[in-house]
């Protein structure tokens, strides 16, 4: 039933993922569709269980009693991972992408058909229930995808893969439809449809960590780029008198904002081995060598920001990744460079720091996974 579904009834599903139970009445306006389609619209979908009917309450269009609408969320499960060159992390979410379990766990063997393998056992381990799609999402540096005769070969060096096809290996294993995406923009769609973005038709994400990530939504679209382009973005000239970065040249973000770069600055000052959490501890607590390093790439991220938003037009710039506690410590500094390079205007930019969970990687897996679902995509 599922793969014929009109689009306007896909609409009224996406409607009330993203925002909640709502009356028909409501939900016709929103729409712009009469209650008559509306009704004939959801009716198959109320006899699926997609759609269920809530306690009546009084209608905030007409007054009248009325049973608002909603999805049957936690009775449709579906799996998110995210790969890195180590670890496996798995999660199992409803259909608002709320997380029922999670876990994560060394990867046994970086043969992509042990991998799939090992997804199905964490899937097993996870839920008794059975999933609607999964979604896979693959990040870190250098990665490349291409596509070829309509199959996306995955290449990601830190697993040793290169043209693997990943979807049908996964799908094979699973038994479920499955997506794979660059895991940055699998974390812009959430952020758009559960996060800080919802509602929001244009926002940028940056994201902080091992690497530096950046996504683009203009008109409630991602805007769609090549992973060599993507790449670039971590590679920008900030300052081309600042610190020296892995590939060779000075002042990019990679080099005020990487974690490794971070550590192997503080290690420098310090002289001694220095982790990137305990950098960020040590800045927040007064530590002079720290502090200061740590000020200088929030002013580099001030910098960054207003370069994000002054070309793509944006005025929502979400910050995520596991080192997003940078931008927390060094608050002060970003926001001086943010608005000195925003013609001295305060405030021009709203900049959301969201939490460091690691989970929300593999989260971005469920929400790909809930968007094919939704739109009928892949
Ligand atoms: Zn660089």
């Amino acid at each position: 039933m599922w793969d014929t579904l009109p689009d306007a009834a896909r609409s009224i599903v996406k409607e009330l993922i993203i925002h909640g139970p709502q009356s028909r009445t409501a939900l016709a306006k929103t729409l712009h569709l009469s209650t008559g389609s509306l009704t004939r619209l959801t009716k198959p979908l109320v006899n699926a269980g997609l759609l269920v009917e809530r306690d009546v309450v009084h209608d905030p269009v007409n007054g009248r009693p009325t049973r608002p609408l909603d999805v049957a969320a936690a009775e449709h499960r579906f799996l998110g991972l995210k790969l890195t060159a180590d670890r496996i992390h798995a999660v199992i979410t409803g259909l608002r992408a709320e997380v029922i379990a999670a876990k994560d766990e060394p990867i046994d063997d970086h043969d992509p058909e042990a991998v799939c393998r090992q997804a199905r056992r964490l899937l097993d381990e996870l839920t008794g229930a059975p999933v609607v799609g999964a979604g896979v999402t693959i990040g870190g540096n250098g990665r490349a995808a291409t596509q070829v005769g309509g199959e996306l070969l995955v290449d990601a060096p830190y697993l040793g893969w290169h043209q693997v096809e990943l979807r049908p290996l996964m799908e094979r294993a699973l038994g479920v439809p499955c997506a794979v995406t660059n895991d940055v923009a699998a974390l812009a769609h959430q952020h758009h449809w559960f996060g800080p973005g919802r509602g929001l038709r244009d926002f940028a994400l940056v994201t902080i960590g091992a690497g530096i990530g950046y996504a683009l939504i203009q008109h409630d679209h991602l805007v769609a780029a090549a992973e060599a382009d993507l790449g670039m973005f971590g590679h920008l000239v900030l300052d081309p008198g600042g610190p020296p970065c892995p590939e060779g040249h000075r002042g990019c973000p990679t080099a005020y904002l990487a974690s490794r770069s971070v550590e192997m600055a503080a290690g420098l000052a310090l002289r001694r081995e220095v982790g990137y959490d305990e950098v960020m501890r040590l800045a927040a607590s007064g530590e002079r060598s720290c502090r200061t390093l740590v000020r200088e790439s929030g002013r580099a991220l001030g910098r960054l920001i207003a370069l994000v938003a002054t070309i793509s037009l944006v005025k929502t710039v979400i910050l995520a990744g596991e080192g997003v506690e940078l931008a927390r410590v060094a608050k002060d500094d970003l926001d001086a460079a943010l608005t000195e390079h925003r013609r001295g205007l305060p405030g021009s930019v709203e900049v959301v720091i969201e939490d460091d969970d690691f989970r929300e990687w593999a989260r971005g897996g469920a929400v790909v996974a809930i968007q094919s679902f939704v739109t009928g995509s892949d």
